[in-house]
């Protein structure tokens, strides 16, 4: 039996348990993906433990996923230009570190929209709008980005060659697609985007993913934009860790159930 899991704290309201173990039980896999909560000043002795007890991959989420750098033997380029590891993969006790939120962002966009020469305006500029603009760079797209705090704005877009803007600009934004990144919307109906701006995009994605159709999501419906939820995201980077760790294509399909259902069961978080 093999051992995977993810390290956060916390980690109690996270979806990718049901996710992984839905699709190793949909591809008869031997394994079982558990909760591992790791307190920030313990997270050494739990990189440490990963190889001691042999555990096969862990997700990395909050607050770990840069804290976590100097613990690995090897992490990939990806990983060190965004800034994050959310996956480390153990090969007989060299742990390795990667990202594939990056991914999760394209695949999700991908399937509605061909990113190369588009113009893509994200809001936010925390760490999920540094795989995001990591994805649409690596894709070829145009990148406006708007945050309340302009300065981080600016670092990020100095780092990925984007144009930076204050939020209260947001007014002002137009371009083929719109990704949301901040946690406004996060269990409540509230919006950063004025909803007379919507019918400018073609695509609207928002990050947040409880509710799965956020108020954004909703008013950028109404205004005729194709909508991609957070949950989109969330299910292509865990099947992306999925196929790293076991090498099988990843039972897409099965993933997205079980976290809707696991999302529908209870309060929950990445
Ligand atoms: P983060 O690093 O803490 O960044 C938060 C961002 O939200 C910053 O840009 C911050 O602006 C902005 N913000 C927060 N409160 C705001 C407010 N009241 N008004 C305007 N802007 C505000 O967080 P994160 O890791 O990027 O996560 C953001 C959201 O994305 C969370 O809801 C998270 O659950 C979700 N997420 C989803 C996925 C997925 O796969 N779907 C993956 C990762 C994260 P300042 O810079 O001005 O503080």
């Amino acid at each position: 039996m093999k051992v995977f899991g993810i390290i956060g704290w916390p980690v109690s309201h996270s979806l990718s348990p049901a996710m992984h173990n839905a699709a190793f039980r949909a591809l008869g896999i031997k394994a079982v993906y558990g909760l591992l909560p790791v307190v920030p000043n313990s997270l050494k002795e739990a990189i440490s433990g990963l190889k001691a007890l042999g555990i096969e991959g862990v997700s990395v989420t909050i607050p770990h996923k840069e804290a976590v750098f100097p613990l690995l033997d090897e992490v990939s380029e990806v990983a060190r230009r965004i800034g994050a590891v959310n996956t480390i993969l153990n090969r007989g006790g060299t742990l390795y570190g990667t990202n594939t939120d990056w991914i999760g962002a394209l695949k999700a966009l991908e399937e509605k929209i061909s990113l190369k020469g588009k113009r893509a305006v994200v809001v936010g500029a925390g760490g999920s709008a540094r795989a995001v603009v990591f994805a649409l760079k690596e894709a070829g797209a145009e990148i406006f980005l708007y945050n309340r705090t302009l300065a981080r704005a600016h670092e990020l877009a100095s780092q990925f060659d984007a144009k930076a803007f204050p939020l209260d600009k947001i007014s002002q934004a137009e371009g083929d697609i719109l990704i949301q990144t901040t946690s406004v919307g996060l269990m409540e109906d509230r919006s950063v985007v004025p909803r007379e701006i919507l019918s400018r995009f073609q695509v609207v994605m928002d990050l947040v993913y409880q509710p799965l159709k956020t108020k954004l999501l909703r008013e950028a419906e109404e205004a005729g934009c194709e909508i991609i939820d957070g949950l989109s995201m969330l299910v292509y980077q865990g099947a992306e860790q999925f196929r790293l760790w076991t090498g099988v294509e990843p039972p897409l399909g099965v993933m997205r159930e079980a976290a809707e259902n696991e999302l529908r069961g209870e309060k929950h978080g990445n």
